[in-house]
């Protein structure tokens, strides 16, 4: 059966915390898509669009609508032309794997990001200076209010750092095409390399579970009043470090890593609200010492209200 009832979320997610899906569906098709999105309307219910969970927190009381997770994860390739075709479900480092393989470089930029596709167009995944943006050049998407497929291109989505159109919760991304560089065996062999540096270093730096990865943004400049050392520093890490909160801060289950002052981590039995009363107090602290707030990255869902300050 497609909708679903009362379907826990909490192992769906990174965080492993939050309630249950009122409704649920893993659509595989864009056919289930449209009936799934036709049931919402019919039942005016809310939808969220749900990937691995690696960028979001979910309340304890669960989400009062249907929740959609993309299960389409077909692979397409045209390796002339450098095009690869990725469902909505489909795990980014399954795709990049899946383009070294058949010689196609660019998206190894992004080893070591957990989530998938859907996900990570979302947010335009970003790693060092390299943006998903930079690659992607097509896409599918359906009207979450009408069924309406459509075909789009990369000017439709108004990326930015952080940033698309989907965020406006009115789209389901059903796939994207990416254009990659298509190379020799020694340019992927160096890739590959690059790759497991890459992966490497992240690891010795952030958790690797139970977490949202950053779970606040950057400062934008035109944010920050002030300079430091004649200098705007848009890095909320340098901020949340100042404060004292890394590896100290823990409230519940939930607590800031030891190694990285903007990633929540929980342990067993922590509830979303506590990972919201720790955001919550290094919010305050950045806001006592330097005058602004930082806001979250981490996508909060199900909330009857903004939890965190704004
Ligand atoms: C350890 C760790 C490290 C991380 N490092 C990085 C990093 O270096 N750079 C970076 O950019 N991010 C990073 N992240 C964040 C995370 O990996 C990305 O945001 C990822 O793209 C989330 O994908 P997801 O499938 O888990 O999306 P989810 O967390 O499930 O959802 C995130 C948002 O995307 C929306 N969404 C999901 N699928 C679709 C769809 N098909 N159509 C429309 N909307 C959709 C959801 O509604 C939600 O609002 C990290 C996370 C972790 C846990």
């Amino acid at each position: 059966m497609l909708i679903q009832k009362n379907v826990s979320l909490k192992d769906k997610n990174w965080f492993k915390t939050g309630g249950e899906a009122r409704f649920y569906a893993e659509p595989t098709n864009l056919d289930e898509v449209v009936t799934a999105v036709t049931f919402a309307q019919s039942e005016r219910l809310v939808t969220f669009i749900l990937g691995e969970g690696a960028n979001i927190l979910i309340s304890d009381e669960g989400f009062d609508g249907l929740v959609l997770r993309p299960k389409n994860d077909k692979i397409k390739i045209d390796r002339e032309q450098g095009l690869i075709t990725a469902g909505a479900g489909v795990a980014v480092p399954v795709l990049i794997e899946m383009a070294l393989e058949h010689n196609l470089l660019g998206l190894e930029e992004f080893s070591g990001i957990p989530g998938t596709v859907g996900g990570s167009v979302f947010i335009n995944i970003h790693y060092c200076e390299f943006l998903l943006s930079h690659f992607l050049v097509s896409a599918t998407v359906v009207n979450l209010k009408t069924g309406k497929v459509k075909e789009v291109g990369n000017d439709w989505f108004g990326f930015g750092y952080n940033q698309s159109t989907l965020q406006n919760e009115q789209w389901y991304l059903f796939d994207a095409t990416f254009q990659l560089k298509k190379a020799t065996d020694v340019e992927v062999a160096y890739a590959r390399g690059r790759r497991h540096e890459i992966i490497r270093h992240r690891n010795r730096r952030y958790p690797l579970e139970r977490t949202c990865g950053s779970f606040f943004r950057n400062f934008l400049p035109e944010e920050l009043p002030f300079t430091i050392a004649g200098k705007k520093v848009p890095f909320v890490a340098y901020y949340l470090e100042k404060v004292g909160v890394k590896g100290e801060l823990a409230i519940g289950g939930a607590m800031v890593y030891h190694l990285h002052a903007n990633m929540l981590v929980t342990k067993e039995g922590a509830t979303s609200a506590d990972v919201i009363a720790v955001a919550r107090t290094m919010q305050e602290r950045v806001r006592d010492q330097f005058g602004i707030i930082p806001e979250a990255e981490c996508q909060l869902i199900g909330f009857s209200q903004y939890p965190l300050l704004r």
